[in-house]
């Protein structure tokens, strides 16, 4: 706890969109005093990459036609959700690496709301899981549709708790 943890972040794989989003995701847990230090690397230096696929990939990867994003979360070379039966953590492994794909199919328009799926994302990098029953504006972890708002303070809270 109070530990910050680091994302080292590339996006060569994914579309020029999704660099302009990701421009803004960076600071976003950090800004509202979430323990994450968020940065752009290199291919070869990161620990979280982006990459973008349609809704037929998502459907045969078993992660759903009309979802968002995917964080594919690796703990030691083994991935700890191939399927969202498998959902939503590594249990008490580490995450040590992140894989972040978007959909090209259902990606919003708006950088902000395209930024606010990554930042989403990065929740479920950091351990985060869905606050199903939450208001969509009370949380960027809302577990179907697009989160309306940053990281909230009750995201935050949950963050910090394991940061
Ligand atoms: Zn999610």
């Amino acid at each position: 706890m109070g530990v910050y943890a680091v994302f080292k972040v590339n996006a060569d794989e994914a579309p020029d969109y999704a660099d302009d989003a990701l421009d803004m995701a960076l600071p976003m847990w950090k800004n509202k005093g979430g323990n994450l230090i968020a940065t752009k690397a290199s291919f070869q230096k990161s620990n979280v990459d982006l990459f973008q696929e349609d809704q037929y990939y998502f459907a045969d990867k078993g992660w759903g036609t009309r979802t968002v994003g995917w964080a594919k979360l690796v703990s030691d070379n083994i991935t700890c959700n191939p399927h969202p039966d498998d959902w939503p953590d590594c249990g008490d492994d580490k995450i040590t690496y992140i894989e972040i794909w978007l959909n090209s199919t259902t990606t919003p328009f708006l950088d902000g709301a395209r930024a606010r799926v990554i930042g989403h994302e990065f929740g479920h990098g950091l351990g985060l899981g869905h606050w199903d029953y939450a208001l969509s504006n009370s949380t960027i972890m809302i577990g179907s549709g697009l989160p309306s708002v940053d990281p909230t303070s009750t995201d935050v809270r949950a963050l910090n708790k394991k940061y």
